[in-house]
């Protein structure tokens, strides 16, 4: 699989993604907190099974008091399963996009991964993953595009593809963007290895678990036209930099190059 190479110099450490937003790494999937200028914060994505005492433990470093919601990108596991534990001890909505509900309400489980995709271990994995279907019940509340309260200054910007339901955070005043699985910046054979050694590209969702590679492509597209400075992805190293709209945009014009596993390309199909 191609890619589009970012400079090691664009790389910004998870502890200070933006001087409000701290980034945690479990294993292979990233979480963020917002921390709002009237001292509240939010939490971006949940994690892995059995990680929320690391993520409370992690949180008490930045803010003496529970966040005022927790906000998904998207249903997959490596990013809802620690929601309904620190909701529960945080007494704390989950929010969504209303599209990922049947995923979140235990109505539906997503599509069987594409263990063709290539990928290394992640997609060798990948038919081991549970596909949900996880239940928020009450804890659930949604959104569609635009904003909610407990995010002052985001847009939230639907860009499905990855799922039906996908969303990102978009901050204009530094145009720092939140991407989630909408694309990566890393190559998925590179998930597993240290933070350090992993080399910053651009490369396209998640490629075993992603559903519609059209819908995909024109989120990337999206996402570049608004021309984000950095970016804080849920897989691979935040970047920043001047080059990163252009960067963007070469994956978007190269999406189905790079981007598109083989057995889905549309000649393939
Ligand atoms: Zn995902
Ligand atoms: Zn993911």
């Amino acid at each position: 699989m191609d890619r589009i190479a970012v400079p090691d110099n664009q790389i910004v450490p998870m502890d200070e993604v933006a001087p409000d937003i701290r980034g945690l790494r479990i294993a292979f999937v990233n979480i963020f907190g917002v921390i709002h200028s009237n001292g509240s914060w939010t939490l971006i994505d949940a994690a892995l099974p059995f990680t929320a005492s690391r993520i409370r433990n992690w949180a008490e470093r930045f803010s003496k008091t529970p966040p005022n919601s927790i906000v998904l990108t998207h249903g997959h596991f490596d990013h809802v399963s620690a929601a309904r534990e620190l909701a529960d001890s945080w007494n704390v909505p989950v929010y969504a996009h209303s599209l990922e509900v049947p995923y979140l309400t235990g109505k539906m489980q997503y599509p069987a991964p594409n263990v063709g995709a290539g990928g290394g271990a992640m997609s060798l994995l990948s038919p081991m993953y549970p596909r949900g279907p996880i239940d928020l019940e009450q804890r659930l509340r949604l959104f569609d595009n635009g904003e909610i309260t407990e995010l002052p200054g985001w847009r939230i910007i639907h860009t499905p593809g990855h799922t039906p339901g996908h969303v990102s955070f978009f901050r204009e005043s530094d145009k720092c963007l939140i991407a989630g699985d909408a694309f990566c910046t890393t190559k998925p054979e590179s998930f597993f290895d240290a933070a350090l050694t992993q080399p910053a590209e651009l490369h396209g969702p998640p490629a075993y678990f992603t559903s519609d590679w059209g819908a995909a492509r024109m989120s990337v597209a999206r996402l570049a036209e608004l021309n984000p400075l950095i970016v804080a992805p849920g897989h691979g190293q935040p970047l920043r930099g001047l080059n990163l709209p252009q960067e963007l945009q070469d994956l978007a014009r190269r999406f189905d190059e790079v981007a598109i596993p083989d057995n889905r390309k549309p000649s393939a199909a």
